[in-house]
């Protein structure tokens, strides 16, 4: 038994959890190597997989199709730890928010969505956060206010999902779509982003189809680059939010690491890959992004591009420098952008009703749990033309952000 242990240890050194294997952050390519490792056929492997992710027990003792002794080994060198569900919030407009707690204390949200109009009935869409916090420290954004704390491990991306999918069990519901579009910049994550992504998706498990999994970025252009190499058929959604760098540079500081140009031609490097359409996200931010003139710049911006625009009405978070567009303003930016020629949706605002802006639920429920003022309550006011030399606490953040990326380039150019 020790010398197993010691071997499983030296097989999966990054996978441990309070000293065992934790299942739910291996491969089911690893799968196969643990039971190998237990002296056990390829076929466990795959018994465990549909365990896990088809009957989706929460403990050894319920899959009883294993011996009891396998069972009992199970028990002596893995674990299988679960998220705690800490709160989910209903909405009137058929999205729930989940807040789940990590072992370590942290909070996390996921959001899930039903009866959206391209899913058919009992099938769900999810988004689900892939870091605690983000670094990015985009101007408008709650999450980017709290700057990064950790990324999230595999299994505890994978985990958001169990628990929703447990829950949809009961309606005879299915999550069918996952949007990594919850707290995080998921290419910061690249390596458990990409494992995550090969659970869901395995056709023994929950069997997510790749073209039903959407991964949304402010603009990390070699994780960009990197994932067009993999040459998988996953959608991609990029932040795109201005059509200057001057003003891009403002509100999302990444781009004063990538601009618009290598971002743009990134994309066309995804997209010449894998062939699949890309989003652009554009948050409608009353009196600086929402002119015609940057209609018609859109419009330039992505010619040449297989695109759809998507505009997204501004939730209104602790941040008293914006103010959303009106309607009418919206409506006029997308006839615009249409007579361009591109595809323009808005999109529809599920979940406004409960704070389902990216990190509004956790700020609240840190404040909640810590009773402290964030650092949301502190931000200064947004300005397009700041005093020469007044750095605000945004653009501090950039450069903290600017450091990650630079930092995560080596993590991108260790992916194998
Ligand atoms: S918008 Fe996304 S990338 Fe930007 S700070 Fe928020 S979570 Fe991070």
């Amino acid at each position: 038994m020790a010398a197993c242990s010691e071997e499983l240890a030296r097989a999966f050194p990054a996978h441990l959890h309070e000293g065992k294997v934790n299942l739910k952050d291996l491969l089911p390519s690893e799968l196969e190597t643990f039971v190998h490792i237990l002296g056990q056929s390829p076929y466990r492997a795959r018994q465990l997989v549909r365990w896990l992710y088809v009957r989706r027990v929460g403990s050894f003792a319920e899959m009883t199709d294993l011996s009891r002794a396998f069972r009992q080994l199970l028990e002596e060198v893995a674990v299988l730890p679960s998220l705690h569900l800490a709160s989910p919030q209903e909405s009137l407009q058929d999205t729930t928010k989940f807040l789940f707690t990590l072992p370590d204390g942290n909070p996390i949200e996921s959001v899930r969505m039903r009866y959206l109009e391209h899913l058919g009935p009992g099938r769900l869409a999810v988004c689900l956060s892939s870091q605690v916090g983000c670094a990015m420290g985009c101007e408008f954004c709650a999450s980017g206010r709290l700057g990064l704390v950790r990324n999230l491990q595999t299994w505890e991306m994978v985990d958001q999902i169990l628990a929703i999918q447990r829950l949809a069990d009961q309606r005879g519901e299915r999550v069918a779509n996952l949007l990594f579009m919850g707290i995080g910049e998921p290419l910061h994550n690249f390596r458990n982003l990409l494992r995550a992504i090969c659970i869901l998706n395995h056709g023994d498990g929950l069997g997510v189809g790749m073209r039903h999994i959407a991964i949304s970025t402010s603009g990390v252009v070699p994780a960009i680059r990197r994932l067009a190499e993999k040459r998988l058929p996953l959608k991609l959604a990029i932040s795109l939010h201005a059509t200057s760098d001057e003003l891009r540079d403002r509100l999302m500081p990444v781009n004063r690491r990538w601009n618009l140009a290598e971002l743009l031609a990134a994309c066309r490097e995804y997209q010449a890959a894998t062939g699949r359409r890309i989003t652009f996200e554009y948050v409608m931010l009353d009196g600086v992004n929402d002119s015609l003139e940057e209609a018609d710049r859109l419009v330039g911006l992505l010619g040449g591009l297989r695109s759809l625009v998507n505009l997204i009405p501004w939730n209104p978070v602790d941040h008293p420098s914006f103010r959303r567009s009106s309607k009418i303003r919206v409506r006029a930016f997308q006839d615009r952008v249409q007579q361009g020629g591109l595809r323009c949706t808005v999109r529809r605002e599920k979940g406004s009703d409960i704070d389902a802006a990216c990190g509004q639920l956790r700020i609240r429920e840190i404040r909640r749990y810590l009773g402290t003022p964030t650092r949301a309550e502190h931000m200064p006011a947004f300005s397009l033309n700041p005093p020469p030399g007044v750095r605000t606490e945004a653009i501090e953040a950039g450069l903290d952000a600017r450091k990650a990326c630079i930092e995560e380039q080596s993590v991108v150019g260790n992916y194998v």
